[in-house]
């Protein structure tokens, strides 16, 4: 570890610097990683940066990456060549952090040379003082195992929406998965500090708020007290907060009691997004998920025994190594089966020292394509199935956005389906109602009839 032994602390002279500058953070992969870059702007905001949205007015751009796929890295090796032009105009420093640099260490630099600096996905708390060497001219990569939980100062990008971490990394070890080795174990956050952050959310008027993991539904495990992601829905069902979310969920962690939570508590909102990957129990196995086709079936009829309203949506993937084509059936007739209201298809590509690396890529490009496209065909054949079903309805919708060239808002219903109404940009950051009169297989349309809230 390079800085290490450093507090992290800048003098005042430094400090002077510091705050003339401004930083751009650029953002890839999840929800988790969206909110890490809430963590990344709130340090370099205390320590004096100012946050820029554009590459072009910022003295110091931060990407902030995702390994998850080969396209997710490709990305970025040509967003960060794209932006070296800048070099080449004034001064200005790149620095390239989270996932890649944690799967990949120093050895980036020659994938990306024209980095200043590297980070990882913890020891955040170090980034100005990073920044500050490399303005010196020291080529560091900064990548401390990934251990133990941080505390650092957020600073958020909406004021009614808000993402919670309840835990850090995870133990489950899925054969294809890079995130246990660049986001490490399972670490949860206690649940008072959970609780209070929440407490404070509601007080501030959030009205939604997002709680997050890789495995939401392993919250605790390692904690060994008993504490359990249903305890911890519990209480947060009884603060005053009109939305609550989670995400994501597993099959093979999702207890009962966490269906009775979902199903009491009347905050927690109608959508449970639970990644299945394939159809095809040989897939799973080999997968090494942890439950077959058939658990999986049992539980998502469970789920919508107990909360009839529920959309499940879902991730896949396709030509994983020992994908055949009757496995790759078996997964079209899951979806046939469950009738996700949305899935998340990717081409499977392997990544650096996972267990599926050895197994090798022979599902060729070709074949992933006309998978994915046929996946993505059955699943908006299907949302738009669903959506038909609404019209006629009247939804509650949390108003995310105002589309001004359309006149229109743009929001989410309870259960999670994307709303586009006729609105003004006073309805940004307030439930309304709204009469459902058209559907796309991408979003409900209509009129809004009342601010609910
Ligand atoms: S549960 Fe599996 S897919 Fe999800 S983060 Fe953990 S190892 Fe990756």
């Amino acid at each position: 570890m390079i800085l290490e032994g450093s507090t992290g602390v800048v003098d005042e002279g430094k400090l002077a610097r510091i705050e003339m500058m401004r930083a751009c953070i650029l953002t890839w992969g999840c929800q988790l990683n969206h909110h890490k870059s809430e963590e990344i702007a709130g340090v370099l905001a205390a320590a004096g940066f100012s946050i820029v949205e554009k590459p072009e007015e910022a003295d110091v751009i931060l990407l902030n990456t995702c390994m998850v796929r080969q396209k997710s890295e490709d990305k970025v090796v040509s967003r960060v060549a794209e932006l070296s032009r800048l070099k080449r105009e004034r001064s200005v420093l790149i620095g390239v952090g989270g996932c890649m640099p944690q799967g990949r260490g120093s050895q980036l630099f020659s994938l990306c040379p024209t980095a200043d600096f590297l980070f990882g996905t913890t020891g955040l708390r170090y980034l100005p003082e990073l920044i500050q060497r490399a303005q010196r001219g020291e080529r560091i990569a900064f990548i401390p195992e990934p251990t133990g939980l941080e505390y650092l100062p957020i600073l958020r990008k909406s004021s009614f929406q808000a993402y919670v971490t309840i835990a850090e990394g995870c133990s489950h070890s899925c054969a294809y998965c890079v995130i246990p080795k660049v986001r490490g174990p399972l670490r949860s956050r206690p649940m008072g500090e959970i609780l209070a952050e929440v407490e404070e959310l509601a007080q501030k008027g959030y009205m939604e708020i997002t709680l997050l993991g890789q495995n939401v539904d392993a919250y605790g495990l390692d904690l060994h007290d008993g504490t359990s992601f249903a305890g911890l829905l519990r209480r947060i069902g009884k603060i005053d907060i009109p939305r609550v979310r989670f995400t994501s969920s597993h099959p093979a962690y999702m207890t009962e009691e966490v269906i009775s939570v979902l199903a009491e508590e009347k905050n927690i909102c109608e959508h449970v997004h639970l990644a299945v990957q394939s159809g095809s129990d040989r897939v799973l196995r080999a997968m090494r998920r942890g439950y077959t086709r058939e658990q999986f079936l049992a539980l998502v009829e469970r789920l919508r025994r107990a909360i009839p309203a529920l959309n499940i949506t879902t991730d896949l993937i396709v030509g994983f190594p020992t994908e055949e084509e009757r496995d790759f059936e078996e997964t079209l007739s899951l979806i046939e089966e469950v009738r996700f209201g949305t899935v998340y298809v990717a081409a499977y590509s392997p990544r650096p020292n996972t267990p599926a690396e050895a197994l090798g890529d022979p599902v060729s490009k070709g074949e992933k394509a006309r998978r994915l496209q046929e996946v993505l065909n059955l699943a908006r054949k299907i949302a738009l199935e669903l959506h038909q079903e609404r019209v006629g309805q009247t939804v509650e919708v949390l108003v995310e956005e105002h589309l001004p060239e359309k006149g229109m808002v743009i929001g989410k219903t309870r259960d999670f389906r994307t709303v586009l109404a006729t609105g003004g940009p006073e309805l940004v950051g307030t439930l309304v109602e709204v009469e459902v009169s058209g559907a796309t297989p991408a979003a409900l349309l209509g009129g809004v009839k009342e601010p609910v809230l």
